[in-house]
């Protein structure tokens, strides 16, 4: 390619004034705009909250890490059978009515908290509870093992936040409430009033 070329090749498109000033209002449009809703953010009521100092409101049918109760559960499968990513891993000894439950867990890396598996419990040992923090450094921390937590009294995994020491009101309530053992009170669909667009027949 001579040199004549390269330049020609390099050369900007020709732009008319009128273009030229189109683009230039449409910039300072495109800007306004960006930080018209920056500052209406800037005014508007704050919706992040300090937690766990302050108290999250959840839905009253909010389906958080599951609550297990083993003592009621007779092994037989349905819960993981009715799970749609297979997360729930059974083991037990024995057949049928002698079926012995050696271990429940769930795989928090693949849960999706649908709550199927709570539908077919025939004796609702599983249930979905209200807490939602569950971290772990690797997958395979992020496998719940049930069984391991009812010999220590406990229907479902502590968060860590729980290990504070100093804990705002609440928190000490939840966290009382979890090392005794006992479930959340779930709201049934009863006491829930639908939204006025929904009507039931
Ligand atoms: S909530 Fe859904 S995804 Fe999670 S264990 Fe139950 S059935 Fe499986
Ligand atoms: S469906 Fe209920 S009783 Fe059956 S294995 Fe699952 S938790 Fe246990």
């Amino acid at each position: 390619m001579s040199e004549s070329q390269t330049k020609n090749s390099l050369r900007l498109p020709a732009i008319s004034a009128r273009g030229y000033f189109a683009d230039v209002v449409q910039s300072i449009t495109s800007i306004a705009i960006g930080l018209s809703i920056t500052l209406k953010y800037c005014f508007s009521k704050t919706v992040t909250i300090q937690y766990p100092e302050h108290k999250l409101d959840f839905s009253p049918r909010y389906r958080g890490i599951h609550e297990f109760e083993a003592s009621k559960c007779i092994a037989c499968d349905l819960c993981a059978k009715a799970c749609p990513v297979d997360c729930i891993y059974i083991d037990y000894t024995g057949r049928g009515k002698n079926a012995q439950l050696t271990r429940y867990a769930i795989d928090y890396s693949k849960c999706m908290f649908c709550a199927l598996c709570t539908e077919p419990c025939p004796t609702e040992c599983i249930h979905m509870g209200r807490l939602h923090d569950l971290s772990a450094y690797s997958r395979e921390e992020m496998v719940v093992e049930f069984m391991d937590l009812d010999r220590q009294g406990l229907r479902t995994p502590v968060p860590l936040w729980m290990q504070k020491e100093k804990l705002p009101e609440w928190a000490a309530a939840e966290k009382a409430r979890v090392m005794a053992g006992e479930l959340s009170p779930t709201a049934s669909d009863a006491d829930i009033k639908p939204p006025q667009s929904v009507k039931r027949k």
